[in-house]
C-alpha cells in the first residue's frame, strides 16, 4: 500500500503527556495517544469503492491483508500514531462537559491529489474518552452509519465518508431497548474518512476550561489547514472564520431540509467545523412529511432535533461556537452581525431551495405563501415526501384538476383524502398551474431540473434496517445493492424502482424502522 501520510494534527497540536489508556480528564491537549484494540476475526463485509479510490487506494491493495488488518485495528500502519481526539460539548442543550473521542481512534491522514483526509475507526475499543462505555460499535449501528453516509455524499450533501465495514469477530452487549434486556450482537468496526473531524466541541472544551492558549493554538492550526484562504490567523481572520463555518453550516441544513434528512442528535459534539454531516446515529429520514418527527426515541420528551427544528438547533449550536471564539476576539459584534445573516440567509436560501423543489425559477411575491400552502396540505394525510416531490415532475401545466393523479402515490391512506381534502389539493394545483405559467422552461425542462434536487431513492429506515436483518444472519447482498443504488439517487434506475416505494406497514412500528435510541 502506496500512501501518502500526513501527520499535521499530531505534529502541530499539544498531546496529551500520558499515554496510559485509562479514562481521565485530559487537559492543555487535543488529543491522546492510543492503540485500537485487536480484534477476535476481523473480516470485511464492504468498500466504499469511490472512497477507495479518492484516497488512492487500488484494487490489490483493497484486497490485501494490511488492508484488513489496518481498517479493523489489528494493526498499526508503519510510521503513524493512532489518537483519540479531546472535545466537549453541548448535549440536548446542556453543558456536557468533557466528551472526545470514546471510541473513535483516528490512524492518520492520507494526501491525495491535494486533498487532506483524516481516516478514523470507529468501534476499535475504549480510550480515555470512553467514560462509561466500551469503545465499540455494534454491527447494526455500524450498517446504518456506512451506508448513510456514502448515500448523503451521492446526494451531494456534505457529510464524512465512509471507506469500509468490517465485522470484529467479537461480541458487544447491548440493551438495545434500554429495557434492561441486555444482548450479545456482533462487534463491527466503520473506517470513516473526512478532511477533518474537529467540532464545535473541539473549540468549546478549551473556553470551557479558560484555557485560551490551547484554544488558539487550534483556532490556527484550523485556519492554517482548512480555512488557509482567510490567510494569517488574526482577530479579522477569527471573525471571518467563523462567519464562513456560519455559512458551510447553513448549507448543509438547507441540503438536509431538502432530503428530508434528520440527524437526531444535533449536540455541538456531532457539529462539525467543516459543515459535514457527522455521527449517523439515531438519525433517519422523512417518510410521511412532517415537521414534528425525530428518530431519536431519547428525545421523544421535547423534540428537540425535529426536523421543523433542525435550522433553529443549528443556530443555537453556532451560538455556542461563537461564545467559544469570543475571548479570541473580545469583540461580540463580528459574532453577532454573522448569526443575524444566518437567520435572513437561511429564510432565503430555504424559499430558493423549497422552489427549487417545485420547479420553480423565476420570482413572484407569492411563492412563499404557495410553498406554505403546499406544506399545509402535505400535512392533511401522510405523505411520502420523497414520492410526493418526484412525482411532482410529471405534472403537466394546464392539468390542474388531474393534479392529485400525478402524486396519489405518495398518500399512506388513500381513503383519507376526503372531499375536503382533495378540494384543498385542487386548490393548490390550481395556484400551481397558474404560477407555472410565469415560468418559461417546458414540462420536460422542469421535470429535469426538479429530478436533479428531488431524489428518487433514499436509504428508508426500513431499507436499512432489511439490510441489517439479512447480514445478522451473514448474508451481505443487501448492503451491497443498497450501497449501488444509493450511488445514484436522482437517476431513474428502472431496475431498481422497488425501492422507490412507500414504506412498507410492516415496519411502521418495528424497532429499527421508525425510531432508534443514541450511541447504540
Ligand atoms: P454520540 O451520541 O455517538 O455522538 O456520542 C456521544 C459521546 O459518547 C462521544 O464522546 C462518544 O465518543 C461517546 N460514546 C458513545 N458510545 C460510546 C461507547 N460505546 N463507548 C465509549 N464512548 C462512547
Ligand atoms: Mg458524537
Amino acid at each position: 500500500m502506496k500512501i501518502n501520510l500526513k501527520h499535521t494534527f499530531i505534529e502541530e497540536l499539544p498531546a496529551d503527556s500520558n499515554t496510559q489508556n485509562t479514562r481521565r480528564q485530559v487537559k492543555e491537549a487535543c488529543f491522546s495517544y492510543v492503540q485500537p484494540k485487536p480484534t477476535k476475526d476481523p473480516k470485511l463485509i464492504h468498500v466504499s469503492d469511490k472512497m477507495a479510490s479518492a484516497l488512492g487506494f487500488s484494487e490489490a491493495d483493497i484486497k490485501s491483508q494490511l488492508f484488513l488488518d489496518v481498517f479493523t485495528g489489528n494493526k498499526v500502519f508503519p510510521n503513524t500514531k493512532p489518537y483519540a481526539m479531546c472535545y466537549g460539548g453541548h448535549q440536548f442543550g446542556h453543558w456536557a462537559g468533557q466528551l472526545g473521542d470514546g471510541r473513535a481512534i483516528n490512524l492518520f491522514d492520507i494526501e491525495n491529489k491535494t486533498q487532506q483526509w483524516t481516516l478514523q475507526l470507529k468501534g476499535a475499543g475504549e480510550t480515555p474518552y470512553s467514560r462509561q462505555g466500551d469503545g465499540l460499535a455494534v454491527l447494526r449501528s455500524s450498517i446504518r452509519e456506512y451506508l448513510c453516509s456514502e448515500a448523503m455524499y451521492h446526494l451531494g450533501v456534505p457529510t464524512s465518508r465512509a471507506l469500509s465495514l468490517a465485522l470484529t469477530g467479537d461480541e458487544v452487549l447491548r440493551d438495545m431497548l434500554y429495557d434492561g434486556n441486555a444482548a450479545y450482537e456482533k462487534g463491527a468496526i466503520v473506517t470513516r474518512v473526512a478532511p477533518s473531524f474537529l467540532r464545535f466541541g473541539s473549540y468549546e472544551i478549551f473556553a470551557a476550561r479558560q484555557d485560551f492558549k490551547t484554544l488558539k493554538i487550534l483556532v490556527d492550526y484550523t485556519i492554517r489547514h482548512h480555512y488557509s484562504h482567510l490567510g494569517k490567523p488574526s482577530k479579522t481572520t477569527y471573525t471571518q472564520f467563523f462567519e464562513e463555518v456560519v455559512q458551510r453550516t447553513l448549507e448543509m441544513i438547507i441540503h438536509w431540509q431538502r432530503v428530508g434528512f434528520v440527524h437526531g442528535v444535533m449536540n455541538t459534539d456531532n457539529m462539525s467545523i467543516l459543515g459535514l454531516t457527522i455521527d449517523y446515529g439515531p438519525y433517519g429520514w422523512l417518510e410521511g412529511f412532517d415537521f414534528g418527527w425525530t428518530p431519536n426515541t431519547t428525545d421523544l420528551q421535547n423534540k428537540r432535533y425535529r426536523f421543523g427544528n433542525q435550522p433553529n438547533m443549528v443556530l443555537w449550536n453556532l451560538y455556542q461556537l461563537a461564545n467559544a471564539l469570543y475571548p479570541l476576539v473580545e469583540s461580540a459584534e463580528p459574532f453577532e452581525n454573522s448569526l443575524e445573516t444566518f437567520k435572513s440567509d437561511f429564510e432565503r436560501r430555504s424559499l430558493e431551495m423549497m422552489k427549487s423543489k417545485i420547479g420553480l425559477n423565476m420570482y413572484d411575491a407569492k411563492d412563499e405563501l404557495l410553498i406554505k400552502s403546499l406544506e399545509d396540505c402535505l400535512l392533511l394525510s401522510e405523505t411520502d415526501m420523497t414520492i410526493f416531490f418526484r412525482q411532482l415532475g410529471n405534472f403537466k401545466k394546464g392539468s390542474a384538476s388531474k393534479g392529485l393523479d400525478f402524486v396519489k402515490d405518495a398518500f399512506y391512506s388513500p381513503q383519507e383524502i376526503s372531499d375536503s381534502i382533495a378540494q384543498q389539493w385542487r386548490d393548490w394545483f390550481e395556484r400551481y398551474d397558474f404560477r407555472l405559467e410565469k415560468e418559461t422552461i417546458s414540462d420536460k425542462e422542469r421535470r429535469l431540473g426538479m429530478n436533479a434536487v428531488n431524489p428518487k431513492y433514499v436509504l428508508r429506515n426500513y431499507m436499512a434496517q432489511m439490510a441489517i436483518d439479512e447480514a445478522d444472519k451473514g448474508n451481505y447482498k443487501l448492503i451491497d445493492e443498497l450501497y449501488q443504488i444509493l450511488k445514484k439517487p436522482y437517476a431513474e434506475q428502472k431496475n431498481h424502482e422497488k425501492w422507490y416505494a412507500k414504506r412498507p406497514d410492516w415496519a411502521r412500528h418495528k424497532v429499527g424502522c421508525s425510531m432508534l435510541s443514541c450511541s447504540s
